[in-house]
């Protein structure tokens, strides 16, 4: 019998980035517990973290994982298993002859927060190195692009200036669009121990629900679904209004104070409470706490993000932070945080349509330049690829015929489902490359990979806090599966040496390698004198201790905090004041549809339950989704709980059984995200609707193309069954 093993990894949720120590024993993880070293958790986890054990059972194994590779060569046959020589051979010969008949835009690769960073490199390097495409794209796409096109706007680099310890030094916290009491427990918890040891410390929740993050609040602004930059405009007229701005500080280290102050002139704080649905008073004092606070912080998700005005919202709360200069010093900053566990990961390697390596710019040639001279070859394509939304599109349009989709599962998640599934049917050849044979993505593959899940793969991550964390195989992946990496590497091989005809000028690129070390020192060094340099990070650093970002070569700690000297990232060293004028939401409230439906993350579940939907305690705080609805809104149309209602919008019709919450806004409904149309109530009696994800607008932000999945709008009405 062999002994009982533990391994230090990360958690493979949220971008909390917890650590943990997994105990395995005969090649089965047996058990998962908080790393008491880890600076994130410091030994805690949260419901989902403690449960991660049970998504690897044996019985989970052997029903659900992919074991092998699977193809048909066409779409009236059954996938039948296949072997890995000829997977790749097919995969190979597919794509070449696709990019000589069709061009190298003609395939697109639809990534995942989810990968690890090495991961990530190198499909990046196969997409814009070997095929010569910027097709690229992650579902990171659908939650953090806003916060990456603010920060860059406004600071100049997409860099989270704040670290979790910032929230032992604020003075006044405000949570504006997240609800981390269920999204980031950890960090909730670690926010709720810094209140408990200094009790003057306000806490303000921004959130058109009363979520238990907003229960504990000193002040909760329930405003309007989709108003927030309205508020934050609000605040900085009352802010300029009384004088608490920093104009000697504005003076020395922004520009655009002139604009801004125009932009919010009449800003009023009773047009603004009008706007807003929350009263002038409220608003006054949320201005007060945060310009007189001593430290100010704020924490913010994808209430900020999934908007068509997601960039102008994280825009405008950074003008908050810079006009009172609540930026650079301990406990104050604004601080975005992010929902997947590697996010971050996919923003260092440019593993988006618009962004290359290492915080470099798509759309600049210097740095297009750069990328290519180091990987020893001609170009980097100039024209930028298709962002998460559109990618779909291009393939229902027969613009990209291969699209391979690694490690997430857009018939779930992607908003305007009935599209999607629309160009999954489209596309030539689908590639799903995934750990799990029952996802909903799955059932369109043409040829499924399996791949090397949680606990069983090596690598790094890196968490909302810039701490880049060693993940860590436990046990060997079952049957034939493979590291993510690995699959992209040997498909890259395959189409360099049998289809050199085709990719002229590619045959030096590397992309053999043994292990994920040798690629993380190969992405380092590209971040070699950017801002966020790791050239210091090697993995006998990490094995020691997770570390932050930057972390130059010579130094042995990364850096907790950015902009202490208040020099920013633009050229030159100023941030930029970003008017950012108030836009509704692009679904309209109208007498067709009265109600705006938004959605978001119970406390137990992640993402499509891939994982969190066979454990079975992950059930026990929410067993079914239900409609929420406000009771007096259920009253006002004789609705009691439990009844089932259809919902309509022109993008499709659901039904679902309905509860009254009165901690939503009248004129609200909010839905988990978590279940697809498996799981729709209407569907198992007889009644046929995509997931909640099919309703949901696909309208974009126009700088960050992250669609609005928070805000759109319904009819609804009592449905009866005979
Ligand atoms: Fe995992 Fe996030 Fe929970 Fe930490 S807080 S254990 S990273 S899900």
């Amino acid at each position: 019998m062999s002994a009982s093993t533990e391994t230090k990894s990360t958690c493979c949720y949220c971008g909390v980035g917890c650590g943990v120590i997994i105990t395995a024993e005969q090649g089965q993880i047996t058990g998962v517990r908080g790393d008491p070293d880890h600076p994130a958790n410091f030994g805690r986890l949260c419901s989902k973290g403690s449960q991660l054990h049970m998504t690897s059972t044996p019985l989970i194994q052997a029903q659900r994982r992919l074991h092998q590779p699977m193809l048909r060569q066409r779409r009236d046959q059954a996938l039948t298993i296949s072997d890995w020589d000829s997977s790749i051979a097919y995969v190979a010969e597919r794509i070449s002859n696709t990019v000589a008949e069709h061009g190298p835009d003609s395939i697109g690769f639809y990534v995942s927060g989810q990968l690890l960073t090495e991961d990530y490199y190198l499909f990046n390097k196969l997409a814009r190195g070997l095929i010569g495409t910027n097709q690229i794209d992650s579902n990171s796409r659908l939650c953090m692009s806003s916060a990456v096109a603010g920060y860059k706007q406004s600071l100049g680099s997409d860099a989270p200036p704040c670290s979790y310890e910032d929230l032992d030094h604020a003075d006044l916290v405000l949570i504006i669009g997240a609800n981390p009491a269920y999204a980031h427990p950890v960090l909730y918890r670690r926010l709720e121990a810094a209140r408990a040891r200094k009790p003057e410390m306000k806490l303000v929740v921004v959130d058109p629900r009363r979520t238990d993050s907003a229960q504990d609040a000193d002040l909760h602004l329930a405003i309007k679904p989709g108003s927030d930059v309205a508020l934050l405009n609000g605040l900085l007229h009352i802010c300029l209004w009384e004088g608490w701005t920093q104009a000697a500080w504005l003076d020395a280290h922004t520009s655009g104070l002139e604009a801004l102050r125009d932009s919010v002139r009449d800003c009023t704080p009773e047009q603004t409470a009008t706007l807003c649905g929350v009263s002038a008073d409220d608003i006054y004092l949320l201005a007060r706490w945060f310009a007189q606070s001593a430290a100010s912080l704020s924490l913010y998700c994808q209430g900020l993000n999934q908007s068509s005005a997601g960039t102008a919202k994280n825009s405008a709360l950074i003008n908050l932070h810079l006009m009172t200069a609540q930026i650079g010093r301990p406990g104050a900053g604004p601080f975005s945080l992010t929902g997947q566990p590697n996010a971050m990961g996919g923003r260092e390697t440019g593993s988006m349509a618009n962004l290359l390596c290492a915080h470099r710019d798509l759309s600049n040639a210097d740095d297009r330049a750069e990328v290519a001279n180091f990987w020893g070859i001609p170009e980097i394509p100039a024209q930028a690829g298709s962002t998460a939304v559109d990618m779909f599109e291009a393939t229902r349009k027969s613009k990209i015929r291969i699209l391979w989709i690694v490690c997430t599962n857009p018939a779930h998640s992607l908003p305007a489902q009935a599209q999607v599934r629309a160009a999954l049917e489209t596309a030539e050849l689908v590639i799903v490359q995934e750990a799990f044979r029952d996802t909903a993505t799955a059932a369109y593959a043409d040829v499924l990979l399996p791949a090397a899940s949680w606990g069983e793969k090596e690598g790094t991550v890196t968490n909302s806090e810039r701490r880049i964390s060693r993940v860590r195989a436990a046990i060997a992946p079952p049957g034939n599966a493979r590291a993510d990496w690995w699959i992209a590497s040997q498909i890259g091989l395959a189409i360099q040496t049998r289809f050199p005809q085709h990719f002229p000028h590619k045959q030096t690129l590397r992309l053999a390698y043994d292990n994920t070390e040798q690629i993380w020192n190969e992405h380092r060094e590209l971040t070699r004198g950017r801002d966020l340099d790791i050239t210091g990070l090697s993995y006998r650093l990490l094995e020691q201790s997770p570390q932050q970002w930057p972390c130059p070569e010579g130094q042995h700690t990364g850096q907790a905090r950015l902009y202490t000297d208040f020099r920013f990232a633009h050229a030159d060293g100023k941030a930029r004041l970003i008017c950012t004028p108030y836009q509704p939401a692009q679904d309209k409230v109208n007498a067709r549809t009265p109600f705006v439906l938004s959605t978001g993350r119970l406390r137990d579940h992640w993402h499509g339950m891939s994982r969190t939907g066979v454990t079975p305690a992950a059930f026990a705080h929410q067993p079914e989704p239900m409609l929420e609805m406000h009771p007096q809104d259920m009253e006002a149309r004789f609705l009691k709980h439990g009844d089932t209602v259809c919902i309509r919008n022109t993008r499709g019709q659901q039904i679902w059984r309905i509860r009254a919450n009165p901690a939503l806004r009248s004129g609200m409904l909010w839905l988990p995200m978590h279940w697809g149309e498996e799981f729709v109530w209407g569907n198992a009696n007889g009644y046929t609707g995509l997931g909640v994800n099919n309703l949901v607008s696909p309208a974009l932000d126009p700088k960050s193309f992250q669609p609005e999945l928070k805000f759109s709008t319904v009819s609804l009405q009592k449905q009866s069954f005979p």
